[in-house]
């Protein structure tokens, strides 16, 4: 049996994928079998960051699961460690368990943070499997009907699985879908999110970043609902209120009040992270860093969200890189953003290219939190005060 395990573990190199499907195929090995460390062939191909080999074995039959390594790690902390995404989401997909912990009581994420792959750390926190969210296409109990129709599980799902959290790029996943520009599918949809953050806080282990998440998603799908019930074509005017940029220096100011109400709205007051989100943001006049979107992002992901070179201006995504060609001060992921983004930028573009250079720039780029003792602007809801006792 020993040489068969050090030969799955030798052969687990690069290039040698068809090589273990024989083998596996041929049941010479057995393909969950530990070497001395106890680490299982897909830990071995999870660390090593190799996506074909893991994916093979996976296909055989290989438990995501297993924690027989000597110091409990699981393939989904490997995959982690590694900082690959793509093969972190497999093991996602293959039903890693987010919540087993090593011999020293850290769970898969907190490894990855620990050696900084935040990109992994980002996917595990945003998983969300699609199972969970398929239990309410099927009718529980006395229902007649299924909460949710089989058909928008997908696109939902999406959007739950999205680590940008930018409402301008959530309302455009909403608006590229037919089967979601419609005010009852939102309806059913926004009530499902609802019902899945209550879930998130009432069960065992309450996941509170999950539940904040559930409710962001619910409240930006509220807003489509309210906007659409009026003309076909409101989703853009949803969009552009979002984006706008207020006179002078065009910071987005009707954004900031909406992801300010969303979180006041939250559901649990006695939340610590709502505590907390409410702790950063309501010293913050609107317009000072940070933004309640940063604050939001960060909460969620474990990220900073900086306004940067990095970022599209207009949806959030990452690895923007077409400027403005006249003042290249702001990027964007494609010519479709740019062009969204046009009718509120063109009121700072001229400012940005001469006089106002300097002042405004340094808005654009302001990377450091800055702390500004004036009076909150932001009303707190009163049973949270009377609940947390918070003083702010
Ligand atoms: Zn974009
Ligand atoms: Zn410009």
């Amino acid at each position: 049996m020993f040489h068969l395990i050090s030969k799955i573990s030798i052969l687990c190199e690069p290039g040698d994928v068809q090589e273990v499907a024989r083998l596996l195929g041929s049941k010479d090995v057995r393909v969950n079998c530990l070497d001395e460390y106890g680490m299982t062939p897909l830990m071995h191909a999870a660390y090593k960051g190799q996506a074909d080999m893991c994916s093979l074995l996976l296909q055989h039959g290989a438990d995501v699961n297993c924690n027989e390594h000597d110091y409990g790690y699981t393939a989904l902390m490997f995959a982690g460690l590694s900082g690959k995404t793509d093969i972190t989401s497999m093991m996602l997909d293959a039903g890693a368990e987010t919540d087993l912990v090593n011999s020293v009581g850290r769970t898969a994420a907190q490894m990855a943070a620990f050696v900084g792959q935040h990109d992994c750390v980002t996917v595990i926190n945003n998983f969300f499997s699609r199972a969970r969210l398929e239990y309410y296409t099927r009718p529980q109990g006395l229902e007649r009907e299924a909460k949710l129709p089989p058909k928008l599980a997908g696109p939902l799902h999406k959007i739950i699985m999205t680590s940008n959290l930018n409402p301008v790029k959530l309302v455009m996943l909403v608006r590229e879908n037919p089967l979601l520009v419609d005010v009852g599918a939102l309806e059913k949809c926004y009530h499902v999110m609802d019902l899945l953050c209550e879930q998130c806080v009432k069960q065992q282990d309450m996941n509170e970043v999950l539940a904040m998440k559930m409710h962001y998603i619910s409240y930006v799908l509220q807003k489509c609902m309210a906007f659409l019930l009026d003309r076909d074509d409101k989703l853009d005017v949803l969009i552009k209120s979002l984006l706008k940029g207020r006179d002078g220096d065009g910071f987005p100011q009707y954004q900031e009040k909406f992801i300010r109400d969303c979180i006041r709205k939250f559901p649990y007051c006695e939340a610590a992270l709502l505590q907390q989100l409410v702790r950063s943001i309501a010293p913050v006049e609107i317009g000072n860093d940070p933004t309640a979107f940063s604050v939001l992002t960060q909460a969620l992901t474990g990220k900073m969200a900086f306004i940067d070179a990095e970022f599209c201006a207009t949806c959030g995504e990452r690895g923007a890189e077409k400027r403005c060609s006249l003042c290249k001060m702001v990027t964007y992921c494609g010519l479709m953003c740019q062009r969204l983004h046009w009718f509120t930028h063109k009121k700072i573009c001229k400012g940005l290219q001469e006089k106002d250079a300097p002042r405004l720039r340094e808005h654009l780029s302001t990377h450091s939190i800055k702390q500004t003792p004036t009076s909150p602007q932001w009303p707190r809801p009163e049973s949270c005060v009377r609940t947390s006792g918070l003083k702010l």
